[in-house]
């Protein structure tokens, strides 16, 4: 039987070739406290320098056993780098976007000419520059972000849903804008040398929008951003949180390689509603992962050959994990799924 490097391994699994085994790799965020404590490198720190950052996503590898390294651990420098406010992370707790920037057309002018070498998401870069210098050639180096409906979310406020449907030119030129930022960012990202795209678009909802909404303001810029990483020969593995079931047939049309669910989805009934993507998930990071801090061995076992039997094609959590899950609970899951013949 073929072996693989778990690089190869990776990236046969997301493109849909044939692999020896399961990858056990995690799209979504992957510090935990436990790791902070052994690795020395912590919340908030890790969110802001390139070092600590890329020390942090190593432990994901060294003490968990991700066969990937990824960065970053949030999903805010994106708006923190147009100017939104930001609540600060804490040890156990993400950063937070709670002011926004763009409140008519006329703003988007005055951020045109950003330069990408600029705030923390140069260190996301440099901190991939790290990781891909030293496990470039054996592990998958997961760059990830913000998608583009989220990131017009965080930029405009809670008012974006009612944007959306009341002034259709004004939401198309923030999707335009965040779009073309997006793939700006993810090109420097690969240029320092990742290999696989995480994209996290968590509002950019089937369930919150519709279909019809979901086909004008989402399916064209994700297409977009699919094709400028195809050509690039990078995949790209996509997460909206919620219960996506309805919407999978939709999310898909952007060709987009894989996509992570979350726990709100049945696995087989997400299986079942994909022709080409390969569907990531989905245990509860919550409930299953974390379980209170409490060891939850059993139940993990049970519950990740239920998903797998499913048809998932990565076995992962169906969301970011919890800063404070037991580091013994996340071995189980990549243990099952090293197991895991498809
Ligand atoms: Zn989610």
């Amino acid at each position: 039987m073929a072996e693989y490097t778990p690089k190869e391994r990776l990236a046969r699994a997301l493109t849909g070739k044939e692999v020896d085994r399961m990858p056990a790799v995690c799209v979504t965020q992957t510090g935990t406290v436990e790791q902070m404590d052994e690795c020395g490198a912590a919340w908030p720190e890790a969110h802001a320098d390139a070092e600590k950052m890329a020390t942090l996503a190593e432990a994901g590898h060294t003490m968990i056993g991700f066969e990937a390294v990824r960065v970053p651990f949030d999903i805010t420098a994106e708006a923190e780098f147009f100017g939104c406010g930001i609540k600060p992370s804490t040890r156990v707790q993400q950063p937070s976007v709670i002011s926004h920037v763009i409140n008519e057309v006329g703003d988007i002018a005055k951020f045109e000419g950003y330069d990408l070498s600029e705030g923390r998401i140069n260190e996301v870069c440099k901190a991939i520059k790290i990781l891909a210098d030293k496990y470039g050639d054996e592990l998958p180096i997961i760059g990830s972000m913000i998608g583009p409906f989220s990131l017009a979310q965080h930029l405009t406020g809670d008012s974006w849903f009612m944007t959306i449907m009341t002034d259709e030119e004004f939401g198309m030129k923030v999707m335009e804008f965040t779009t073309a930022f997006n793939i700006a960012y993810a090109k420097k990202q690969i240029e320092n040398g990742a290999d696989t795209m995480a994209v996290i678009d968590p509002t950019a909802s089937y369930q919150l929008i519709g279909a019809d909404f979901y086909e004008k303001f989402v399916t064209p810029f994700h297409t977009q951003f699919m094709d400028a990483m195809h050509e690039l020969n990078v995949p790209v593995a996509l997460h909206i949180c919620g219960d996506t079931t309805g919407g999978l047939s939709l999310m898909e049309k952007c060709g987009v390689d894989a996509i992570s669910v979350d726990q709100n989805v049945d696995a087989a009934a997400a299986v079942s509603k994909v022709d080409k993507a390969i569907i990531i998930g989905n245990l509860d990071p919550v409930s299953m992962l974390w379980n209170q801090g409490e060891v939850n061995v059993e139940a993990i076992k049970e519950e990740s050959k239920k998903v797998m039997e499913a048809g998932v094609g990565l076995l992962a959590p169906g969301c970011g994990i919890v800063s404070n899950t037991p580091t013994v609970n996340l071995q189980t899951m990549i243990e099952e799924a090293k197991k895991w013949t498809y």
